[in-house]
């Protein structure tokens, strides 16, 4: 297989999951427009730190950019069977990453939540808003 064919698809695949991500958090009510904002100027791109090669799927820096460990998304995106429960939870580990972008001083634990929070209601906002859309 052509690999730069390869590595075009997955930065397209990124930049889809990326963008979806954005979309949530801008779907979510529980964050101001100024919040919401701060998550436009963010970065990212794939990782392979010392971290990111075993357990961590994301982290952030200080200035704002993303990584994403390359082998999480590897691991999701090679299976036999494309897995959308597997790019879901690609989708939310970058929410999560972002909600820390927004939110530098929040503990572990209250970006936890505040992921669980944004994750729900962004995509209940995004279903009613489909509904409206199609009545
Ligand atoms: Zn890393
Ligand atoms: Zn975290």
């Amino acid at each position: 297989m052509n690999s730069s064919h390869v590595a075009r698809n997955e930065e397209e695949i990124l930049d889809a999951l990326f963008d979806s991500a954005l979309v949530v958090l801008d779907s979510t009510p529980q964050l101001d427009t100024e919040q919401k904002t701060r998550a436009l100027y963010f970065s990212y791109n794939l990782c392979t730190c010392e971290e990111c090669q075993k357990e961590c799927g994301a982290h952030i820096n200080r200035k704002g950019q993303i990584r994403i460990s390359k082998k999480f998304f590897h691991s999701t995106l090679n299976q036999e069977t494309p897995s959308p429960i597997g790019l879901l939870e690609l989708m939310y580990t970058i929410l999560h990453q972002l909600l820390h972008g927004i939110f530098p001083e929040l503990n572990e634990e209250t970006i936890i939540e505040k992921t669980e929070q944004a994750w729900k209601s962004g995509m209940t906002e995004l279903a009613k808003e489909k509904l409206n859309l199609n009545s």
